[in-house]
């Protein structure tokens, strides 16, 4: 660790939604492939502890760390680009710093003074951004403030970056993440929205030392000597994002405009090369790969007013294009909406889903869809397309063998009907008691528990390994006394918890189905661009065994 840590902290100017995370996640690669330690965090500022609370359509995808925290999807982006594994340290928001703040004041920790939003707020954002700091050991700590500057909530940690740079002027740099919009009648890209955010920034006392110009094209000398002029900084800090096909070549991007040297030069940190070798390597064949795959992710967090949203499973998605990328193939998501197979609701046949080269029922929770849910997991078995259920997705199929298969005709989950009585997936026990309190903030079984795979099985075919360690997100979970009855209908659980209790992997002999898997784990949380998840590998080659043979056929 660098005697003086270093501290970046990305805000964004305009509007949210324009890739801050990945910018943040590439500002950090760039110091990474410097040989330098790194570390990021995300700040969000709503109220919620945590976002296991939230529904996904209201903030995406909820991604799931080792030690269980419930956080936000940029986490993922942090540890796909970073290749490490981060903690709930790294993660806070507005809910989870008063919460403290509020402990210690209930234990007299602040000496009977008197406790105020400001200070005491931003000095435990800090002591929170240290401590992740020296946890990691980081020379450099990336930290990316939620939400978009000028906006009431976000002003608590903006104060905490102002605090931190007036500290230590020499090892705090500010990077802005702007947009820059082309009006289509307009047709000209206009900056004054950046203007205009670079102000608000200097209200709150910051000024950026990186200006992001994200837009659908690049920046041209023009519009970089506008910026540079109207918001106090050098042209060469004004670094160009344009809309990019795929997310792993911002980096590279950034490398190019020598982000990664203007960063360590504000830092007064050493010049050193970056080595980006292994990642170029990755998006090389990333940006290459021809043989289009086509998978239909069949979920139902994917309305946003009349607008479609896929955020809600961005980790499925890159786990999928990095099995991929691994694979040599190109694989093309599509998001179907499970209503639509519903009778009644859906006006869609399911015969529309022969289409595809395989078929994956991600993670849900309630009762909106499932029918529907249950529906397409039939057609995928006896059809014989490619399957993988994650999560829900492996107790449904569960279900769907029970009724269809071995005959139990009501067989479902307790969480769609307490009182049935063929209860396939059952409560945890220790869930109930939360239940029954209302204690749902954090309380699910969270985070990377090991699970025993067996010999013979297409899961141990794909991760070779017998330990495996991977991360959860459920109350629910097969019920231990129809374990026997699905088993000798030719069910197979190739995964358990090493106590033998909980099944963690279903699938069927790959004599009956060419790929028909279910984890109740979340494999996609372990997948990382330099490292493919075995099972979403597995799945991805089945898909192109799929696509191979139709089209031979
Ligand atoms: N709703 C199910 C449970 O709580 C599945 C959760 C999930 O898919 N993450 O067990």
């Amino acid at each position: 660790m660098a005697k003086s840590p270093k501290y970046i902290f990305v805000t964004g100017g305009v509007m949210s939604g324009v890739g801050k995370g990945v910018t943040t996640s590439s500002i950090a690669k760039l110091m990474q492939a410097r040989g330098l330690k790194v570390t990021a965090l995300k700040i969000d500022p709503y109220i919620n502890v945590d976002a296991g609370t939230m529904n996904p359509t209201e903030h995406g995808e909820v991604f799931v760390l080792n030690d269980g925290d419930e956080c936000d999807q940029d986490m993922g982006n942090y540890e796909r680009f970073l290749d490490i594994d981060l903690s709930r340290i790294n993660y806070m928001t507005t809910g989870r710093v008063y919460q403290e703040v509020i402990r210690r004041e209930r234990n007299l920790d602040y000496g009977g003074k008197n406790v105020e939003v400001v200070p005491d707020i931003p000095k435990e954002v800090i002591r929170r951004i240290n401590k992740a700091a020296n946890e990691a050991k980081a020379d450099v700590t990336v930290i990316e403030i939620g939400g978009t500057i000028g906006e009431y909530q976000n002003i608590i940690f903006l104060e905490a970056a102002r605090m931190m740079k007036i500290a230590k002027p020499n090892d705090v740099a500010i990077v802005m993440v702007s947009f820059l919009p082309v009006p289509s009648k307009i047709g000209e890209m206009k900056t004054k929205p950046t203007q205009y955010a670079s102000r608000t920034l200097n209200s709150v006392g910051l000024q950026a030392d990186i200006i992001i110009a994200r837009s659908e094209m690049a920046l041209d000398k023009k519009r970089k000597q506008k910026i540079s002029t109207f918001c106090n900084i050098s042209p060469e800090a004004v670094i160009s994002a344009p809309d990019v096909d795929s997310i792993y070549d911002v980096p590279l991007n950034f490398e190019k405009d020598s982000l990664g040297d203007i960063l360590t030069s504000i830092l007064n940190l050493k010049r050193r090369p970056a080595n980006l070798t292994t990642w170029k390597r990755f998006a090389t064949k990333a940006r290459n790969g021809r043989t289009e795959v086509n998978i239909a992710i069949v979920g139902k967090y994917f309305n946003s007013g009349d607008f479609v949203l896929s955020d809600v499973y961005i980790s499925v998605i890159e786990a999928l294009k990095v099995a991929g990328v691994w694979a040599g193939v190109k694989v093309k998501v599509h998001y179907r909406h499970s209503q639509e197979f519903e009778n009644g609701v859906g006006k869609k046949k399911l015969t529309d889903l022969a289409r595809y080269d395989g078929i994956l029922v991600p993670g849900g929770f309630g009762k909106t869809g499932i029918d529907g849910k249950l529906r397409v997991i039939e057609y995928a078995r006896k059809n014989k397309i490619p399957f993988f259920g994650i999560c829900y997705g492996l107790q449904l199929a569960t279900v769907e063998f029970a009724r269809n298969v071995v005959g139990l005709k009501k067989a479902t989950t307790e969480e769609i009907d307490p009182a049935a009585t063929e209860l396939l997936i059952g409560v945890m026990p220790e869930q109930k008691r939360l239940l029954k309190e209302n204690q749902y903030g954090g309380t699910m079984r969270l985070g990377a528990y090991p699970a025993k795979i067996k010999k013979g099985t297409l899961a141990y075919r794909a991760y070779k390994t017998e330990i495996v360690s991977e991360r959860h997100r459920h109350r629910y979970e097969v019920n231990p006394q129809y374990i026997e009855i699905l088993e000798d209908k030719g069910l197979v659980f190739s995964g358990r918890s090493p106590d033998g209790r909980l099944m963690e992997i279903m699938e069927l002999p790959e004599k009956v189905h060419p790929f028909f898997v279910g984890t109740q784990f979340h494999p996609e949380f372990s997948s990382r661009p330099l490292t493919p998840q075995p099972l979403f590998l597995a799945f991805v080659k089945a898909a192109i065994t799929k696509r191979n043979k139709k089209r031979k056929s």
